[in-house]
């Protein structure tokens, strides 16, 4: 079937929600995508920060393989030896006592909100209950999760949202402090708002958060979906800031493509879980745990964090040169692999021109173009990625 066809069923049959790309992909290997053309592309979007280990990583797809012809699913009410070894391997490797599975981002962040009501609830009063989220995050598309996403755009239409959510500015200690009161049950933050724009925090800005929750008995729960799994150049964001959140909610990376979210956390947070509160019929199977598990193994193993950090020092340093010769790049930031170079005009046509030019990147907010290579690229890749956005760039500001 044709490209212009296929084209045309997809404005045809699907929900209008998505603005998607006019080109239609086909084949992934390592960095690189080709489409039905046979056009090929550098991709640093990993499918926005998943597919951490490349296209088709061949551990990736060994594990694939061998769990599909083993046993795909059976319920929670049995365990499986590759939910288990992946629970394991999360705790030894993060603050975490205890995981839950699920499938997505956004149902890891409501397993988060849950547990975080009933845990305040159960150990403090019933109407202490709220979540404190900042402005520009991003926590999902469900109804809690985008009442917890710090973005008008997000939510108009689909009023009433969740009871329970405010907000506040990102990286202000004193906003947070005051809006903090005997309703607070949780702070929710990104250690990085990726979707919002790439905003790093200030240095102290986790551990302010970490003393607030202390002095008050709100739990800190980070959203690692973005940040998690080696992105950020350390295994988890966190780690950049020396304290370590109560709860952190993964997806994302965390299978290199196959979906899966995951919340962790303390042993006295769990315990709010007690049997038959939470579920989901499709979580943790042994299919795609065993592709996870391989994946994290992979990650920690041929320490992809600490390549990542090298990698991302490379990228930042050349977009900070480019910086010096264009004056539409304002800022450049990010951490590890997860990067944003803030322009003084859209970053739409930019990204679009770049996908001409076969380099695929992403953007974040209006103005931020974000770069989230596999973080396996290698450093020839980046440079080739360097010089085509250069390109654009150069030409767009003319
Ligand atoms: C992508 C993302 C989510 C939502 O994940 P889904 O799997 O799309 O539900 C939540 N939080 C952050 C920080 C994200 O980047």
């Amino acid at each position: 079937m044709d490209t212009k066809a296929l084209l045309e069923w997809s404005a045809k049959y699907h929900t209008p929600n998505y603005g998607r790309t006019p080109i239609v992909l086909v084949r992934g290997e390592g960095t690189r995508v080709w489409d039905s053309d046979g056009k090929e592309y550098l991709d640093f979007t990993s499918g926005i920060a998943v597919t951490s280990l490349g296209h088709c990583h061949p551990v990736v797809t060994g594990a694939i393989r061998e769990a599909a012809a083993t046993l795909l699913h059976v319920s929670n009410i049995f365990n499986t030896a590759p939910q288990v070894h992946l629970a394991k391997l999360l705790v030894e490797h993060s603050f975490a006592d205890r995981v839950f599975f699920c499938n997505s981002g956004a149902e890891a962040n409501e397993a988060a909100f849950k547990v975080a009501r009933k845990y305040a609830k159960e150990r403090f009063a019933d109407d202490r209950y709220e979540i404190i989220a900042t402005h520009n995050s991003f926590h999902g598309r469900t109804l809690a999760t985008v009442t917890a996403t710090g973005q008008p755009k997000y939510q108009h239409g689909f009023e009433p949202l969740m009871p329970g959510f405010k907000h506040v500015p990102y990286n202000d200690l004193r906003a947070m402090e005051r809006a903090m009161d005997s309703r607070t049950a949780a702070i929710l933050v990104e250690p990085i708002q990726g979707e919002g724009g790439v905003n790093v925090p200030d240095d102290g800005y986790l551990r302010g958060l970490r003393k607030l929750c202390d002095e008050s008995g709100a739990l800190l729960i980070l959203d690692e979906i973005q940040t998690g799994v080696g992105r950020t150049g350390r295994l988890w964001g966190y780690e950049h800031s020396g304290i370590e959140p109560d709860v952190m909610t993964l997806a994302k990376a965390l299978a290199n493509g196959i979906p899966i979210g995951a919340m962790l956390c303390r042993e006295h947070v769990a315990a709010a879980l007690t049997a038959g509160t939470h579920g989901s019929t499709f979580a943790g199977s042994p299919f795609v745990t065993s592709v996870a598990l391989a994946t994290l193994t992979t990650i920690i193993g041929d320490k992809i964090p600490d390549r990542a950090a090298r990698t991302g020092h490379e990228l930042m340093d050349g977009l900070r040169a480019m910086q010096k010769k264009l004056p539409v790049i304002t800022q450049v930031r990010g951490q590890g692999l997860l990067i944003g170079a803030e322009l003084t005009r859209p970053a739409g046509p930019v990204v679009d021109a770049c996908r001409e030019a076969g380099l695929l990147l992403l953007s974040a907010g209006e103005k931020v173009v974000r770069l989230a290579p596999p973080l396996i690229v290698e450093s020839a890749d980046c440079a080739r990625a360097l010089a085509i956005l250069g390109d654009a760039l150069a030409r767009d500001a003319r």
